[in-house]
């Protein structure tokens, strides 16, 4: 027997079984009950959230031969040939590799002229609809204008924005949402039931985090692990290995030695994972992902508590409260730049080592400093008393302490700002990776009503600067992610040095000589290359 994916087995084959898109699916049966449907719709959402399963549905419940109806029987020819994907009325397009005009021409305008052959409609269903070439999108415009009677259009996209107005305004549009933990970890347990396996609700849960969402990468991953896992019970550890993810206790013990100055432990930390098969940048994307977390538990964003199970959140506010937000920040902002060093470097494993002893030998600046005596006998007030979130612990409120350097009027908290700068930095990259890359390590400070961009590279400063466009629209995404719409942008780089190794443990002072020069020479310049894993 074939092996089918569980993305493509456990696909919702009724409107009911598609989960977290109740707006979606209620406002399309009601259409098809109503008999008001548009000529074209634009599906917008991440990936993996129903997009092109809707599509589906939405095929059989015009076609159907009981219908139309908002739930079609799923046993006639039509419902059935749709369902293997092989109706001639129904054709699907990836826009992803058919984007010039010719194969607009021919698979769509040309076909949509003649009736349905043999069903009610002719549905053509474009995924990644704003793959398409300006072209084929002025080609297509025509028909989706005047569409003759029999024939509908579904547009499915992961970025709207490329999508041209044209386009957008003849469509109606609906936007797909992504899976909520509590919601994916339902559907996946659904799916073990009934292929039979057991979990833990912990271990399910983990699943549901790393999917980001998608309920397709959620199913994805599932099978991953269901590969993975042994007789029994599906554990958390079977998921962690199975993903390649870092567990969350070493990411907890790992900070916690930074934070305590163990550099050794730390070392033996990451020893332990390479030696269990974890890549480098997965180990520094996890950190990230970790600190980051950590800011927004500090910062009380109660829609992330969700994400873990409550003793662990509660372990992390305690973690964050030790570490202090300001220096949470510098650790995410160099990992991020060691992160783009270890991408273009043949020895990651290396880079990373240098950054852990690095935070891990630093000693934070005054206010950054935690004051871990002070955690025991602190008073029961609501609000947390360490010195180290004054800052953020009122973001509205006038800074309390005049030996603090915060603006005078300004009220937008600078570790705050930041943490609004960084979420949008990393949007940014996800939209437009070539421009976002060159935000990489940069941070924001707000001075007497100025935003100051500073920017980490000289290369990236260039890049701003060269077109005034670009620059413009940088300058307008700094004011929206900081809510500061009126507020002058000022663009600047870095003029810090990069962070400097600390240097080598010298084991003799004597100058070198002969062999030993050539060997230290050799050590030097290959070294990281001799050691590095590939
Ligand atoms: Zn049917």
């Amino acid at each position: 027997m074939a092996y089918i994916s569980l993305y493509r087995k456990y696909r919702a084959q009724t409107f009911d079984e598609l989960m977290g898109q109740s707006h979606v699916t209620v406002t399309l049966r009601n259409a098809i009950q109503q008999g008001r449907l548009a000529h074209a719709y634009l599906f917008c959402g991440p990936r993996g959230t129903g997009k092109t399963s809707t599509a589906r549905l939405l095929a059989k419940a015009l076609n159907c031969e009981r219908g139309p109806t908002p739930n079609p029987c799923n046993e006639c020819r039509f419902c059935r040939s749709i369902q293997a994907g092989n109706c001639v009325d129904v054709v699907e397009m990836d826009a992803a590799s058919e984007t010039s005009i010719e194969d607009v021409r021919t698979s769509i305008i040309e076909n949509a002229k003649y009736p349905p052959m043999e069903a009610r409609y002719k549905i053509y269903i474009i995924d990644e609809v704003h793959d398409l070439s300006a072209k084929a999108f002025d080609a297509l415009l025509k028909t989706i204008e005047e569409p003759p009677p029999h024939v509908i259009f579904v547009l499915a996209t992961t970025e709207f924005h490329r999508v041209p107005p044209t386009i957008r305004s003849r469509c109606q549009r609906f936007d797909f949402h992504r899976g909520t933990i509590a919601d994916i970890a339902k559907r996946l347990q659904q799916v073990l039931d009934a292929e039979g396996f057991r979990a833990e609700p912990a271990a399910l849960h983990l699943v549901a985090r790393a999917a980001d969402g998608s309920w397709r990468d959620a199913l994805t991953a599932l099978e991953q692990v269901i590969a993975f896992s042994e007789e029994g019970v599906i554990t958390p550890q079977t998921v962690y290995h199975a993903l390649g993810m870092l567990e969350d206790e070493t990411l907890m013990q790992l900070t916690d030695a930074l934070i305590d100055h163990d550099a050794g432990k730390a070392l033996n930390l990451l020893d332990g994972q390479m030696l269990l098969g974890r890549e480098p940048r997965v180990f520094a994307e996890s950190l990230i992902q970790h600190w980051r977390m950590l800011i927004q538990a500090a910062l009380h964003a109660q829609d992330r508590a969700g994400l873990y199970d409550p003793t662990q959140w509660s372990a992390m506010i305690e973690q964050a409260r030790r570490a202090g937000v300001p220096r949470l920040l510098s650790w995410w902002e160099r990992m991020a730049g060691a992160l783009s060093e270890m991408r273009s470097s043949g020895s990651p494993r290396a880079i990373l080592e240098l950054y852990l002893l690095m935070f891990a030998s630093e000693t934070p600046t005054a206010s950054a400093q935690p004051t871990p005596q002070a955690a025991a006998p602190s008073p029961p007030t609501p609000t947390t008393p360490q010195s180290t979130m004054r800052n953020h612990a009122a973001p509205h409120a006038p800074a309390p302490e005049p030996a603090a350097p915060t603006p005078p009027s300004e009220a937008v908290d600078p570790a705050y700002a930041n943490q609004l700068w960084q979420q949008k930095v990393e949007e940014l990259i996800r939209r437009s990776p070539a421009g976002g890359e060159h935000l990489r390590g940069s941070r924001v400070v707000i001075e007497d009503g100025v935003i100051r961009l500073i920017l980490a590279r000289q290369l990236a400063y260039a890049y701003f600067k060269q077109v005034a466009r670009r620059e413009q629209n940088l300058a307008h995404e700094v004011r929206a992610a900081l809510g500061m719409p009126n507020a002058p942008v000022r663009l600047e780089c870095s003029n810090e040095p990069p962070p400097q190794p600390p240097p080598p443990p010298v084991a003799e002072s004597r100058p070198l000589e002969g062999e030993e020069l050539v060997n230290a020479i050799n050590e030097t310049f290959n070294g990281y290359e001799v050691e590095g894993e590939s």
